[in-house]
């Protein structure tokens, strides 16, 4: 096998959502994202993803400068990591026949397959807009659940995951979670 081929796989434990998050400049962040800018030496780009050519979640490979081709073009890449937009991302998974009805991708965001999880989902009460309400609510604290529960009519439990992003990741999804 080329040494090329093996993932360099997180030492970090996966999160909750099943992705290795790294403590970074006081923030918990995707550990892949860190390594790509611990090895580019530089930001990620706003509104770019990091993207596996390995398809593991929990690979942090980013050793080696390279080209990646995804959705009709080359993209930046290093090790088993690559740079591409939502949309890049997407089309290199339909590309290389993963399946759509199975369970949400870890290692990117899709928003039509979020999209059938969230407003337009029959039993949803609160819509897109609330949610955002929800988490500005209680960016700063995460204490007083119960009040915003009674103020949506929904489950203290519910608001939790709002505000932790486990439920509605659609919205507003923040690039490190
Ligand atoms: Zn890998």
């Amino acid at each position: 096998m080329n040494t090329s081929d093996i993932c360099c796989l997180s030492h970090y434990r996966p999160s909750r959502n099943g992705r290795p998050h790294a403590w970074r400049d006081g923030k918990n962040r995707l550990h892949y994202r860190v390594a790509w800018e611990d090895a580019s030496g530089a930001p990620i780009p706003e509104g770019m993803c990091v993207c596996h050519t390995c398809d593991t979640p929990n690979c942090i490979r980013a050793d080696g400068e390279g080209l990646y081709w995804a959705n009709g073009a080359w993209h930046p890449r290093r090790g088993h990591l690559w740079l591409g937009t939502h949309a890049d991302n997407v089309a290199d998974r339909v590309a290389k026949g993963r399946s759509r009805s199975g369970p949400l991708p870890l290692d990117h965001y899709d928003p039509e397959e979020y999209a059938r999880r969230g407003e337009r989902h029959p039993r949803a009460k609160l819509t897109d807009d609330d949610v955002r309400a929800i988490r500005a609510r209680h960016e700063n604290r995460r204490w007083g659940y119960t009040e915003t529960a009674r103020l949506y009519g929904v489950s203290r439990k519910q608001i939790n995951t709002i505000v932790l992003r486990r439920a509605w990741p659609h919205v507003d999804p923040d690039p490190d979670w």
